[in-house]
């Protein structure tokens, strides 16, 4: 990528015109992703630093995320809810020089498959909130489904509903190395009405899938054919079937007959 013009937005105003006079230009939050682009159309940059949109609201019902928070300020917020999830995930989100300029909206919108934040954000039930004329809020799990709806817009803020009773949440990362990217993402959730397991970077996407209870022949029945329909990723970090391997043994991984899944769902 050349850059030939860097503008720093002060205000939603003033990005939302240089939006409109240049429609291909990218945004720029932490870098970290941007810098190593090599999509030589772009050649504008708009630096969102100074739109505000670095904080975190932990209110009763909703933990509210600004897009350009970095990693670090999330780590440093201890937010206690749900077993500590979001400390957990943006422990893993790169090194800590990285994640002191790195994004939770920049790793959202820059949308690897095997990105940390993706799965919890889904198991969590977060909401995105882009900025605009229109502006649109929509679960991950559809943003995932319809990511190229939302290219070029803004996300402005993350929110997290708070309904999860504490205590039941599941939570396996499988990399190489601790520090490494992962290999298989595996998360459930139990609500009140539900038990939500997300997965990632085992699939060419992240994905969701809710159940009401969970049963022993669970994984062939109903999870088996769901990581069919959205397909196993070969990788340097794992074949398909080494990954299958990995999800089966996250999912039994509390050594029992019951699942991890099936003893988080009677707690
Ligand atoms: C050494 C290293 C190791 C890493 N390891 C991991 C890891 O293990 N797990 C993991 O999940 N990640 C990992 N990462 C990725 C890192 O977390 C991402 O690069 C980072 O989150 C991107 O955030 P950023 O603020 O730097 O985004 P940027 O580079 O600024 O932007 C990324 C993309 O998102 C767009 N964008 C940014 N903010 C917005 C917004 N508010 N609205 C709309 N579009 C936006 C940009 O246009 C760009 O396309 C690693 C990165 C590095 C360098």
């Amino acid at each position: 990528m050349k850059v030939k013009k860097y503008f720093r937005a002060k205000n939603l105003k003033e990005f939302n015109s240089l939006k409109k006079k240049f429609p291909n230009s990218k945004i720029l939050a932490g870098g970290t992703y941007v810098s190593k682009e090599k999509n030589s159309n772009i050649d504008v940059i708009i630096d969102i630093q100074d739109l505000g949109l670095n904080y975190i609201k932990n209110g009763s019902d909703t933990i509210k995320i600004g897009s350009a928070t970095t990693f670090s300020e999330i780590i440093d917020e201890k937010l206690n809810y749900c077993d500590e999830i979001l400390t957990r995930v943006s422990m893993h989100c790169g090194p800590i020089t990285v994640r002191n300029i790195a994004t939770i909206g920049g790793n959202i919108m820059a949308g690897y498959y095997w990105n940390d934040t993706t799965p919890a954000l889904l198991a969590l039930d977060a909401r995105l909130v882009f900025a605009g004329k229109d502006k649109k809020t929509v679960t991950m799990e559809k943003f995932i489904e319809n990511r190229r709806n939302f290219f070029g817009l803004l996300l402005k803020e993350i929110i997290i509903p708070k309904k999860l009773t504490e205590g039941r949440l599941f939570y396996d990362r499988f990399s190489r190395t601790a520090s490494d990217i992962p290999t298989s993402i595996f998360i459930s959730i139990k609500t009140k009405k539900e038990v939500r397991i997300a997965i990632g970077a085992a699939t060419i996407r992240p994905f969701l899938l809710k159940t009401k209870e969970i049963t022993p022949d669970f994984f062939d029945k109903k999870l088996l054919p769901k990581i069919n329909e959205i397909k196993l990723v070969n990788d340097l970090r794992g074949t398909k079937n080494f990954k299958l391997k990995i999800l089966r043994s996250q999912f039994k991984s509390d050594g029992k007959s019951g699942t991890v899944v099936a003893k988080v769902a009677k707690l």
